[in-house]
């Protein structure tokens, strides 16, 4: 922080009981969150993610000014909240969401439902982001808004629109773009990839574990005629829900199920991983 350039000179009337005065630009509300972050620890530590407490314009502070002075408690802890929500790994992101209603872990189906009522607050979570240049949740914040809100093109961009609306930060012009086009790409990709076991040809009928081909072809035929009747938006659920693999995998043979699982289970991870691609993230 004193390293920060000053006017080149100081006077006496400057010094306030002889220490000198440092200028900064920062704004009002991030120095007044800085100084109570400071003064009152028990403010901000000890709460579990970012929705349990801590507002987001505090992780911004800590974020911003933890960044520009070097603070890096302020930003570890900040980056700390800020992914806790939005992992950058598919296991993280199954651990969070999976088990959303399923009534096992209450607190957390809180804060899910919470954060579906609250699109405008994720997109304050990806405008900070980019503005600090934190893509890693970036594609985890863009499948939230898929995966509750992305019914139908209408639905999504109606939830993007009205949440801009409410959003306190200023959103990138491009994001809407870039969500439109990572969900074209990823419903190309899940056909090819979670789903590539359907009309590979090699499967189920040339699999050689299976102990009902004639069972396992007519499950696959269901399979096929089921995703093909899916819209964009409810086909999703293939790649953003672990457990679709036991939709896919229910009327088939036990090595076939098995089988099944494990190819959708390696399609899910490879698409994930080209999630930054599809967002435009690496450019
Ligand atoms: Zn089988």
């Amino acid at each position: 922080m004193f390293s920060i350039p000053q006017p080149p000179q100081i006077s006496e009337t400057s010094l306030v009981e002889g220490c000198p005065i440092v200028q900064l630009h920062d704004s009002d509300l991030d120095i007044e969150n800085l100084l109570s972050m400071l003064y009152d620890f028990m403010e901000y530590s000890a709460l579990p993610s970012a929705h349990g407490g801590v507002s987001l314009l505090k992780i911004a502070t800590m974020l911003r000014l933890g960044w520009k002075y070097e603070f890096k408690n302020f930003w570890n802890e900040g980056l700390h909240f800020l992914s806790h929500d939005y992992p950058d790994t598919l296991e993280g992101w199954d651990a969070l969401y999976q088990n959303e209603f399923n009534g096992i872990n209450s607190r957390l189906i809180d804060n899910v439902l919470f954060k579906i009522r609250n699109v405008s607050m994720t997109l304050d979570v990806i405008a900070l982001a980019y503005e600090m240049g934190i893509k890693s949740v970036v594609p985890a914040f863009y499948m939230f808004l898929l995966r509750y809100h992305g019914g139908s093109l209408a639905e999504l961009q109606g939830a993007f629109e009205s949440g801009r609306r409410w959003a306190t930060f200023a959103l990138p012009e491009t994001v809407l773009e870039s969500l439109l086009h990572g969900r074209e790409k990823i419903h190309d990709a899940l056909v090819e990839l979670p789903l590539g076991w359907l009309h590979s040809g090699t499967f189920p009928t040339k699999f050689e574990g299976c102990t009902s081909p004639k069972t396992c072809d007519a499950a696959l035929s269901t399979v096929v005629l089921t995703v093909l009747r899916e819209s964009v938006g409810s086909k999703m659920r293939f790649f953003t829900k672990k457990q679709s693999a036991t939709e896919l995998t229910k009327d088939f043979c036990k090595e076939c199920a098995s089988a099944v699982l494990t190819l959708h289970h390696e399609g899910r991870g490879a698409l994930w991983r080209l999630l930054p691609e599809f967002f435009g993230l690496n450019e």
